[in-house]
């Protein structure tokens, strides 16, 4: 399909997004950080946010952030700096609450406040829409809908895999319209590989991954029959000297801290050797100037 074939000086453009939210306010920390908690913790957004577009100014890249709601709140000025230079500002809820963990209501609720907090922060028209931990699948087959209704234009909230915190394995892998309003929804990128559906969307799997299978993974996307890859990451892997939460499980922390060290050397080699942009111009069909 043509509509998100977009090529700049020959080689195709995939999509870096970025989900703005701190290291207290991961799902896999939901057991042991309350919400009302928040406030007390060291919110290291402003300064990890600035080393994110120092980078992406420095290798020339713009990119989407899915900001919650919370940090619009608290941090009007760091939403202003990324929509200053260029780069989209989404929505990623109000309080980072899953989506199957709200009912239609609450939820139409939560996209329409975040979306009208983003607008009036960045003064910027806000269409993009990404559910906390991929939490659109089976359970909330309304959920489209209400986004659509909501003025959103695409969602990239669907990961097509298999995983004991989220996915929807058995969902279209391409961008493709979903529900009855034509919203566009833009799953997390996976590759086929023996016939299973391999993450190749970033997160902690390229943390945990040989950066040169990542490189592979990101390749394969650049055949022929191929579309932009989706790649995602958060300010708090920018900041291996964060503050610990020390009372999560053992496995949450395994995944929270793996590999902290080596994300930004290996995101830095992926600016330099793939060409990125914002996922509106990239699948909506916006010229890329
Ligand atoms: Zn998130």
């Amino acid at each position: 399909m043509s509509l998100w074939k977009v090529i700049q000086d020959g080689s195709p453009i995939h999509a870096m997004t970025c989900d703005v939210e701190d290291y207290f306010q991961v799902s896999a920390f939901n057991d042991h950080v309350s919400r009302s908690d928040w406030e007390n913790f060291d919110c290291r957004i402003p300064q990890n946010t600035d080393l994110i577009l120092e980078r992406f100014a420095a290798n020339d890249v713009k990119a989407t952030f899915f900001t919650l709601g919370w940090v619009a709140k608290r941090h009007p000025g760091v939403v202003r700096k990324i929509a200053a230079a260029g780069h989209e500002i989404a929505s990623h809820g109000m309080q980072h609450t899953r989506v199957w963990q709200q009912s239609a209501a609450e939820f139409k609720q939560d996209v329409q406040d975040s979306r009208r907090l983003l607008e009036d922060t960045a003064g910027v028209p806000v269409v993009g829409y990404r559910a906390a931990s991929w939490s659109i699948d089976e359970r909330t087959p309304w959920a489209h809908d209400v986004l659509s209704n909501a003025g959103y234009k695409y969602s990239s909230s669907i990961y097509p895999i298999k995983h004991d915190h989220f996915g929807m394995p058995d969902a279209p892998t391409e961008p493709h319209i979903a529900g009855g309003g034509g919203i566009l929804e833009i799953p997390a990128s996976v590759a086929s590989i023996l016939g299973r559906n391999v993450p190749a969307a970033g997160g902690g799997y390229f943390r945990l991954y040989p950066l040169q299978f990542s490189l592979w993974l990101i390749r394969k996307f650049e055949s022929p029959a191929g579309y932009p890859l989706v790649f995602y990451f958060h300010p708090w892997e920018m900041d291996p000297d964060q503050p610990r939460v020390s009372s999560a499980s053992f496995k949450a922390r395994f995944r929270h801290y793996l590999n902290l060290r080596k994300f930004e050397p290996r995101l830095q080699v992926l600016l330099e050797q793939f060409k990125w942009g914002r996922l509106d111009e990239i699948f909506l069909g916006k010229d890329l100037s």
